[in-house]
């Protein structure tokens, strides 16, 4: 298995003069890029850096942030990718927690930036899609365009990912190179590829599935083009525009395109393979998607397991409404919450999952390590169940599931079939308190704007196809409260209703 870093140079021997990274007026081939990176590793190593500092990016969506990860990773730094929407006070804490050397930011962040007395070094690295004057002035010549005399090893460290918060405090996971690189083991066996792809990267690039699209750009020859708006007709014209064939997004996203789409009247595009994930994908979308001839590829996981299971329509659209199948070398299984015992096919039970991209903890929280890693198997704290073909179906969280009258409710279950109803948007199923059943399911829906769908139409369409007790009440809202990913916060919509 290889270091990350070392993906980049076996690339660049290949197709040199691929397109790797296109972003505002800049476009470098894979020849160029790995230049880059060595400067930038040489430069790192002569402001004092050494293996095992911590370098964190606080930068939006442009072609220095491959440069900065992988030259960080190349001297066996470990990447820490900040969140944007961290308020000053978050990033002290983080960086209190994490101590990086190197902090890397957008000049429009500079307002929320740590103390400067926090870390040594911070450094102007991009101004929207503009690079700054002094990063520009690390490739002017100076360092050497040739690889540093750095080890670095499979095993080692390579980012402090954070998770997203959406049940509590982001917390930082350890994940060494080899998690990636073995994730990507079947692609390696064709270095010669080069894919042809054209990956659009909107998504924030401090998420997970950034940091996994970024490396798997490098591993298939796929050009990165960076997009900082996530404005879905900006999105759909630089699909058009680059000729994008591949994407990440969270559902909602997907959503909005598809409504761009079909308001403006827009051809089928370029665009292949539509990857999404991070939070409950809706069927309905997925075959949405089906019928414009783009494959919605729908991955679970999560920051501390990586990729834990897949699906695509080949797979079956019956099956649209299970994650797919768990992922080559992922050993899942359901097992009771508190027991632990492995549960049979069909029960629903906590998701547990053992694979060689499990991380390697919490980075100084050995407590909060402890209670999801037991003897190698990860807890993912996700309710779900594996049907008779092996497909997964996740259910939500367990802290989200509700209990009315001690009967379980799955929100994911009806969210997934509210999604079905004409002109419904987004919605979001929570508990809310009852005197007599403990507690009862609300669904928040945002509608489209001037669709005359009633609640109550709405209702009616859920008692038609949900036994009494799940039928939720009904609750129309602009706008469901997410994170600065585009999770729901579901633990705001639960104080709302108290
Ligand atoms: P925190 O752990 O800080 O509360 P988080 O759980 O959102 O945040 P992530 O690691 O970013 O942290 O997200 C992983 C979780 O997202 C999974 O455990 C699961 O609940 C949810 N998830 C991811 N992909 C899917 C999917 N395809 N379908 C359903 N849920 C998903």
């Amino acid at each position: 298995m290889y270091a990350l870093h070392e993906i980049l140079k076996i690339r660049a021997e290949q197709t040199p003069d691929t397109e790797a990274l296109v972003g505002g007026h800049i476009r470098y081939s894979f020849r160029t890029y790995l230049e880059r990176v060595n400067q930038l590793s040489h430069y790192l190593l002569e402001l004092g850096l050494e293996k095992g500092d911590r370098v964190a990016i606080l930068c939006k969506n442009n072609h220095p942030y491959p440069t900065i990860m992988m030259a960080a990773l190349q001297i066996g730094a470990i990447v820490v990718p900040l969140n944007h929407q961290y308020t000053s006070h978050e990033l002290k804490g983080i960086t209190k927690n994490c101590q990086p050397k190197v902090l890397f930011y957008d000049k429009e962040f500079e307002a929320v930036l740590p103390d400067k007395q926090l870390l040594p070094f911070f450094i102007l690295a991009g101004e929207g899609m503009e690079t700054s004057t002094a990063f520009d002035e690390i490739f002017m010549g100076r360092y050497p365009v040739t690889e540093p005399p750095v080890t670095v090893s499979e095993s080692d460290t390579a980012f402090f990912m954070f998770t997203s918060g959406t049940t509590g405090n982001p917390k930082a996971c350890e994940l060494i190179h080899r998690v990636f690189s073995e994730s990507f083991k079947e692609v390696f066996s064709y270095p010669t590829s080069n894919s042809n792809e054209r990956f659009l990267a909107v998504h924030h690039l401090y998420h997970l599935s950034s940091v996994f699209n970024m490396i798997y750009s490098i591993i298939s020859g796929t050009t990165i083009v960076f997009l900082t708006e996530s404005d879905p007709a900006k999105i759909w014209d630089m699909i058009e525009k680059e000729k994008i064939t591949r994407m990440f997004a969270f559902p909602y996203m997907y959503t909005y395109m598809l409504q761009e789409f079909k308001n403006s009247r827009r051809k089928t595009a370029s665009l292949k393979i539509a990857s999404v994930g991070g939070t409950k994908v809706p069927s309905m979308l997925i075959m949405q998607y089906h019928e414009l001839g783009i494959t919605m590829s729908a991955g679970y996981g999560c920051t501390e397991g990586l990729g834990i299971s897949y699906y695509s329509p080949e797979m079956g659209i019956e099956k649209a409404e299970s994650v797919g199948m768990p992922m080559p070398n992922v050993e899942c299984k359901i097992v009771h919450p508190e027991k632990g015992e492995e549960l049979p096919v069909g029960e629903i039970g906590e998701i547990v999952v053992k694979s060689p991209y499990v991380f390697k903890g919490y980075w100084n929280n050995l407590e909060a390590t402890n209670k999801v890693l037991r003897e190698g198997w990860l807890h993912t704290g996700d309710s779900g169940k594996l049907d008779e073909d092996g497909f997964l179906y996740v259910l939500g969280r367990y802290k989200d599931v509700i209990i009315s009258g001690g009967r379980n409710i799955y929100p994911d279950q009806l969210e997934d079939v509210i999604m079905q109803i004409p002109h419904v948007l987004e919605t979001a199923v929570v508990a809310v308190p009852d005197e007599i059943l403990g507690e009862i399911p609300r669904a928040y829906i945002v509608k489209e704007a001037g669709s005359m769908l009633s609640e109550d139409e709405a209702h009616q369409y859920c008692k038609q196809r949900f036994a009494s007790y799940k039928v939720p009440q009904i609750r129309f809202t602009d706008a469901l409260p997410k994170n600065s990913l585009g999770k729901v916060m579901k633990q705001i919509l639960r104080e709302q209703a108290l």
